[in-house]
């Protein structure tokens, strides 16, 4: 036994007497990896394996691990300032991103609000609308979502999500929030319009009902992540935009997902053609580096929120709200899509899914390819559907065994690459997963 071999040994002994881990049955989990570092697309642990990281690190990880970009411009800025009250003070680095990111995004979003992580990003988007209401004298107390939405675990956000399934445990917590059907769609599907005129039908309803009490929708735009990389058209997000400007309703688009290149633009509002009046992005904005959020709204709602006392300010702020470090890391990030042709990779990753998935469409195994960017997802046939599918943890091993992280959501099986991801890399994660149609499932059900 080599003296890395014990060391693995010791963290998983420590780390099993000590940790808990997020989503995870820890009594009958499989022993977590120790990782000890990350190079590119690639993953290593204290054994010495290498694992090909084919979900971004639970999909934060865009330019690469340990890229050296960032790294520097993390280095700097914590010897210059690690972090200061953002209360009655700014500093540079949130005034930059703030200004950068606002180039980027639609014109008309131009007021960002710093948090943590997805879900304080969209717990401040769900106040920020609350409140936008109050503010302007005609107080609204309903919230609509999309079935299966996910928004992250915080009370508000697993409240926007409360039909993910997730959250059973707690529907004692939560508040009341209404959803629509989201007309998910996949290669070849021929239903797509009818679903979404099924949706709008339904959208139409609860607005002549409820329209005047309802603050805002929130939505994944065209991909609902956690789900299970559902998705839908463009076109439907364009025209349930027009309907809730026609219905004086806030639209929030939850881009902690698809936001920072994810759907093949660098914001899914881009490839949808939609300006909605909040945005949440948080996953990719410091390339997976460290946890920091935005919650960026239009001018009329910040403006909503001015007077001359403070019972109209937004009371929300955490300790670390834009903290130095982390604008640092997504100042660093952010230049890098300009960089060693970061888009046309984007259109690489995305010709590649399309080819893989062209040749595999005709297993049995399998159905509902669908491709939107940098995603791509299949769902493998089973009588099990669902996040609690038996045939994930399988698979899950089954891709481990050959050095590949890939983590199906259920019987959901995407791919979602680090944008440095090589051609020959991505292959290797393609013939995983046709290998495992062609073994595993052979089996399955
Ligand atoms: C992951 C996710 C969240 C929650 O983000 P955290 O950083 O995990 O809190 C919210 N919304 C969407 C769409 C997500 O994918």
């Amino acid at each position: 036994m080599t003296s890395a071999n014990s060391h693995h040994g010791d963290i998983v002994a420590l780390d099993r007497r000590h940790v808990w881990h997020p989503y995870t049955q820890e009594q009958v989990a499989p022993e977590p990896i120790p990782i000890v570092s990350g190079q590119g697309a690639l993953l290593y642990d204290s054994a010495g394996r290498s694992y090909l990281d084919l979900i971004s690190s639970w999909w934060v990880t865009t330019h690469g691990h340990a890229h050296p970009v960032v790294a520097a411009a993390i280095a700097r800025q914590a010897q210059q300032l690690e972090q200061v009250i953002f209360a009655g003070m700014t500093h540079e680095p949130a005034v930059q991103l703030a200004t950068r990111l606002t180039s980027r995004l639609p014109a008309g979003l131009t007021r960002v609000f710093y948090s943590d992580d997805g879900s304080t990003a969209v717990e401040v988007a769900l106040k920020m609308a609350c409140q936008y209401w109050i503010n302007r004298g005609e107080p609204r107390n309903r919230f609509l979502a999309f079935e299966g939405g996910y928004h992250g675990d915080t009370v508000g956000a697993m409240s926007a999500g409360r039909s993910s399934g997730f959250f059973d445990a707690f529907q004692s917590m939560m508040f009341q929030v209404d959803t629509l059907p989201f007309p998910e769609t996949w290669i070849d599907d021929e239903t797509v319009e009818q679903k979404e005129q099924q949706s709008m039908a339904a959208l139409n309803r609860y607005l002549t009902e409820q329209g005047k009490n309802c603050a805002a929708v929130i939505v994944e735009p065209l991909v609902q992540g956690a789900a299970g990389m559902r998705m839908c058209r463009p076109e439907f997000l364009r025209c349930l935009a027009a309907t809730l400007k026609a219905h004086n309703v806030l639209l929030i688009f939850d881009e902690v997902m698809t936001g920072f290149g994810r759907t093949g633009a660098l914001f899914a509002c881009h490839k949808a053609g939609v300006t909605p009046d909040i945005i949440c992005l948080s996953k990719g904005l410091t390339s997976g580096f460290l946890p920091l959020s935005v919650t960026i709204c239009q001018e009329s709602i910040y403006a909503a929120f001015l007077a001359s006392g403070f019972d109209h300010a937004l009371a929300h702020g955490h300790s670390f709200t834009a903290n130095p470090i982390g604008c640092a890391a997504a100042l660093a990030s952010l230049e890098l899509f300009d960089r060693d042709n970061c888009m046309a990779r984007l259109v690489m990753i995305e010709r590649l899914h399309r080819e893989r998935l062209a040749d595999l469409a005709r297993h049995d195994k399998a159905h509902r390819w669908r491709v939107m960017g940098t995603i791509a997802a299949l769902d493998i046939r089973t009588d099990t559907t669902g996040y609690h599918s038996e045939v994930g943890p399988r698979l899950k091993r089954f891709f481990l065994e050959r050095g590949l992280l890939i983590r199906p959501l259920g019987n959901v099986i995407y791919l979602l690459p680090p944008y440095c991801i090589t051609e020959s890399e991505l292959h290797r994660g393609w013939n995983g997963i046709e290998e495992a149609l062609n073994r595993i499932t052979a089996n399955a059900n």
